[in-house]
């Protein structure tokens, strides 16, 4: 029997002090905030999307995760539940809940399971260092001074502080020599310029949404975006937020939005009801296609003016604008929110430098990382709370 410390009460530090003392290990989790599951309990709007049963998607750091999550992924996941008294329900693109629909349930089995396991647990417990010493490392948290042979470090990287992943267990681990790359905030809204965007706030839009920078497109995504006073949030906006820099553009394509395949059949329906909706004005143009908020906004982009016009006076030139602006609506990029609004955080300890089958550092034998605290982030859906969940479960059976 080994004495395990775990750094970290999150999703990675659950699961890998529920398998080290399921191993046998007398395992004791340190969690600096006043009570385990912070972020947890936040995730997937309150539901806690835990998994992805479709294609592996890592933008940062792909290939640790697919090492990872080979050893560890949507099925022994799932025995891990079941194994636990979870129920799971799979819903669309893959996506895994526990079938309670809350959060919350997640968070209950894994304290459960803990109790049952013996898990000592401290909260309100920041370790401030890490060393080793003979026999292990010796961990200093407030007062107390705790040894152990084995350190699972599960501090997450940076995202919502607020929720207690502060980026302190960086420090930790280039203390004892690992690389660690600059976080930065990741699946995160993006800052664009405001002006077009004027009465905006708050309308949902089915879009493609393409990241570029000098003319070159870096990234696209497609999927649901949002108004914001401050620019575009939305599942794909945020996915393209590893991409958007300052100076560089975001450039909408909203021709889903409006229910058309394409420019062409836009074009059709404008010159349709120039024919057809004559002396009407020309603020209804796009009625039955988006809401005249939105309508107010893509005509303006187009450079139309509306005041005192009817819809026949609509000129050929404003048609063409009017279908670029719809299916090409470019942004300025200002650049991303900070952590405070991330949901997650790219950069971090160097994957290379651990070995994928149990976390173990390559560099010091017996540390191990698990979860966001490495430089591997994923996209939304259920990629990130997969890592963290079978990196920590691998970390806690240490390749047993
Ligand atoms: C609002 C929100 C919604 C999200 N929704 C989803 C989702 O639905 N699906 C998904 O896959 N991902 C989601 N994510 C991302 C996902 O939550 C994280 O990637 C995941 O929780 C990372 O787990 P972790 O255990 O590595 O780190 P964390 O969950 O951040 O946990 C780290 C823990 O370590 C503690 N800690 C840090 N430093 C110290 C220290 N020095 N001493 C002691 N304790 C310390 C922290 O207090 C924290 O409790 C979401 C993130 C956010 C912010």
């Amino acid at each position: 029997m080994a004495r395990v410390i775990v750094i970290g009460g999150g999703a990675a530090g659950l699961a890998a002090a529920i398998e080290a003392a399921g191993q046998g290990d007398e395992t004791v989790l340190l969690e600096r905030m006043e009570r385990v599951g912070k972020k947890l309990l936040a995730t997937g709007n309150g539901r806690c999307n835990l998994m992805n049963t479709g294609a592996w998607r890592y933008p940062g750091g792909g290939d640790y995760a697919a090492e990872t999550l080979s050893r560890c992924g949507a099925e022994e996941q799932r025995r891990f539940w079941e194994g636990l008294g979870l129920r799971l329900r799979q819903e669309a693109d893959g996506r895994v809940y526990p079938a309670s629909g809350q959060a919350s349930t997640v968070l209950d089995v894994l304290r459960l399971a803990m109790e049952r396991r013996r898990v000592t647990v401290h909260t309100g417990a920041t370790v401030e260092e890490l060393c080793p010493c003979r026999g292990g490392f010796a961990v200093k948290t407030g007062d107390r001074r705790l040894t152990a042979e084995r350190v699972i470090l599960a501090g997450g990287g940076c995202a919502q502080p607020k929720l207690g992943s502060d980026g302190s267990c960086y420090g930790l681990l280039k203390a004892l020599g690992h690389t660690v790359t600059a976080p930065a905030p990741c699946l995160t809204p993006i800052l664009t310029e405001t002006g077009p965007l004027r009465g905006l706030a708050g309308i949902r839009v089915k879009c493609q949404v393409q990241a570029e920078d000098g003319g070159r497109v870096l990234h696209r995504e497609s999927g649901e975006a949002l108004f914001t006073d401050y620019g575009l949030s939305g599942v794909c906006v945020m996915q393209c937020a590893r991409w958007a820099r300052e100076g560089g553009s975001l450039t909408l394509n909203l021709l889903p939005a409006l229910g058309l395949p394409d420019g062409e059949a836009l074009r059709e329906t404008l010159l349709v009801r120039r024919r057809e909706w004559r002396e009407q004005p020309l603020e209804q143009l796009l009625t039955g296609l988006c809401v005249p908020r939105l309508a107010a906004g893509l005509c303006a982009a187009a450079g139309i003016t509306w005041k005192n016009r009817a819809v026949t006076s609509l000129t050929d030139k404003e048609c063409s604008a009017l279908v670029g602006a719809v299916s090409g609506w470019r942004l300025h990029v200002r650049g991303v929110k900070g952590f405070d609004a991330a949901q997650v955080t790219k950069g971090g300890a160097r994957p290379g430098e651990f070995d994928p089958a149990s976390g173990e550092s390559r560099l010091i034998s017996g540390l191990h990382a698990a979860g966001e605290v490495l430089d591997v982030d994923g996209d939304c859906g259920g990629f990130n709370l997969m890592f963290a969940f079978g990196s920590g479960i691998l970390a806690g059976r240490n390749g047993r």
